[in-house]
């Protein structure tokens, strides 16, 4: 007889494990499929975030930072060490002790929140019907009032440079180096290149980061762009926009090396790397998720369709998180997983799309939400801007830590803060501070008349929002 529940989700990554947990704390009895699993059958919770992620990339770029700065930067504070050196096992070995933490860490909540996890593939059969195959290939049917898709997302994979999990990874492949690759080559100027490429970097790799497009991060203001490819090219990523990768072949001599063939607005080139990573996107894991009887609408890209609240076209049948439209992001997966858990349990919970953040994990970071001044030049709404650079600030100063700035991008007939981008230290978390802001509607003079403590990043917030009036009070104003 196959087992009965209120809800099963299929699969366990941010969006997956945050809608289970939240069905069960509304009450509805919940099961959790998972494919991933450990060596001994156990199911590993967490999806890409926590297995090969947020979580290790951030762990990798916390270790490579530290490294950078002691080989860089604390001689300027008087510190001196007669010797520094990286044992990229022992990296990898605490990188992997915070994964297996937060991962037991959802296994834990599942047992706390009652949610049963179940080990296996999972696959749409029908309207509350859901098939698993286990590790063994024993099958079962669970029965379901309500389904939730969460199968997230894979590399993209491209024909010039096939992944052999040796020389040519992806970005699975690059948190498991076992030394640091002498010349590093990245194909896409994206996030996982850019915060990949500056964790192998700042350990000591030549990095060459090869972008088929020839602007750089079209998702910022051209300034604020131009800005970060200065920032990033002097701290030594050779980042070289407009390249069209065409093919790549294995030197298996002496040295193995990928030799990688691209074309640039200078004719054909080649360049030679010890490793090269792939990182030119993901796409959704969507193939054999249904049965085709089912009947469930996948877009050309292998996207679920789903409305604004996640609803599939079949009834009682629920999409979240990369599976589905919007930024592959896992709070964007988060509160997607919230939202549909909360409307089951009959609340009227929204997710704003307008405002998901978006943060680049280099050093500075790179964190931007709302709308750009060209989105709203193209939108013709008329704004003003702030801006304040963090080379002003007292405590950048006192920390060494002067690169980048912010830029506010406000509303002009409602002095509404439409939208904010920020590179500099801490910028993900000066970032939330606006998110907040833009939640609450609130106006650039809000942020100028609050009081923000001294000596603080986050005054260059605040002086970026008196910028929008010409009233920085540590900056020459162009406006009075
Ligand atoms: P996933 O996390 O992909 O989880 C899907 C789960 O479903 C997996 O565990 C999979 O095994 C399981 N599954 C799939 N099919 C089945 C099936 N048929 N049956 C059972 N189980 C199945 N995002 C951020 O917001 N911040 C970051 O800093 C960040 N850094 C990243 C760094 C890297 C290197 C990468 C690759 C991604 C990063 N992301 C980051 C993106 C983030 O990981 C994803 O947006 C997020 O994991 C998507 O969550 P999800 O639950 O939709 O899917
Ligand atoms: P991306 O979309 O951020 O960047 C891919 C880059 O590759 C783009 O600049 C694209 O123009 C370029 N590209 C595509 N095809 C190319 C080709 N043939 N040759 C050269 N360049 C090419 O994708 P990503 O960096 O792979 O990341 C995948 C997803 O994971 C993203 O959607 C991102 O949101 C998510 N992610 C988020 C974080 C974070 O939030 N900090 C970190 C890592 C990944």
């Amino acid at each position: 007889m196959s087992q009965q529940f209120d809800v099963v989700v299929i699969g366990s990554g941010p969006a997956g494990y945050v809608a289970a947990i939240r069905c069960a704390q509304l009450g509805l009895d919940t099961a959790c499929v998972e494919r991933w699993r450990s060596e001994s059958n156990e199911p590993v919770y967490g999806g890409t975030c926590l297995n090969v992620g947020c979580i290790p990339s951030k762990a990798l770029l916390d270790t490579s930072h530290k490294f950078y700065e002691l080989r860089r930067h604390f001689a300027d504070h008087g510190i001196t060490a007669k010797q520094s050196a990286i044992d990229v096992a022992a990296m990898m070995s605490r990188k992997n002790k915070v994964v297996g933490q937060l991962t037991k860490g959802v296994a834990g909540l599942f047992k706390g929140n009652k949610v049963t996890g179940i080990s296996g593939v999972g696959t749409l059969l029908g309207r509350g019907r859901v098939g698993v195959t286990g590790a063994d290939g024993a099958q079962q049917e669970l029965r379901a009032s309500h389904v939730i898709l969460a199968s997230g997302s894979e590399p993209v994979a491209i024909p010039p440079a096939p992944i052999d999990n040796e020389l040519i990874v992806d970005s699975t492949g690059a948190l498991e180096f076992d030394s640091v690759p002498q010349r590093l080559g990245v194909i896409g100027a994206g996030v996982i290149g850019l915060e990949l490429g500056s964790v192998w970097s700042r350990l000591g790799s030549q990095v060459t980061i090869l972008e088929a497009l020839e602007d750089f991060l079209p998702a910022l203001d051209r300034p604020m762009a131009r800005d970060a490819l200065k920032i990033l090219t002097r701290q030594g990523l050779d980042i070289r926009l407009g390249t069209k990768v065409s093919g790549s072949r294995i030197d298996k001599g002496k040295n193995s090396s990928v030799i990688v063939t691209y074309e640039d607005a200078e004719g054909s080139k080649e360049a030679v790397f010890d490793k090269l990573i792939v990182a030119v996107g993901r796409r959704p894991v969507s193939q054999d998720l249904a049965d085709s009887a089912a009947g469930l609408a996948i877009d050309g890209k292998g996207l679920v369709e789903v409305d604004e609240f996640c609803a599939t076209n079949l009834p009682d049948v629920y999409a979240v998180g990369d599976l589905v439209r919007g930024p592959m992001l896992a709070h964007k997966g988060m509160e997607e997983g919230v939202m549909v858990a909360e409307r089951l349990a009959g609340k009227k919970t929204q997710v704003n799309y307008e405002l998901v953040p978006s943060v680049i994990y280099t050093h500075p970071e790179i964190a931007w939400a709302g709308r750009t001044e060209d989105e709203m030049k193209q939108a013709g709404v008329e704004c003003i801007t702030g801006s304040f650079a963090f080379a002003a600030s007292g405590r950048a100063l006192a920390a060494h830590d002067t690169d980048g700035s912010v830029k506010l991008v406000v509303e002009k007939a409602t002095d509404r803060i439409a939208g904010c981008q920020i590179i500099g230290a801490g910028a993900a978390d000066l970032l939330q501070q606006m998110v907040i802001a833009m939640e609450f509607s609130a106006s650039a003079e809000d942020i100028a008349l609050t009081m923000f403590s001294h000596p603080a990043l986050s005054e260059v917030v605040h002086e970026a929002a008196l910028a929008v009036h010409g009233h920085a009070i540590h900056k020459a104003n162009r406006k009075r």
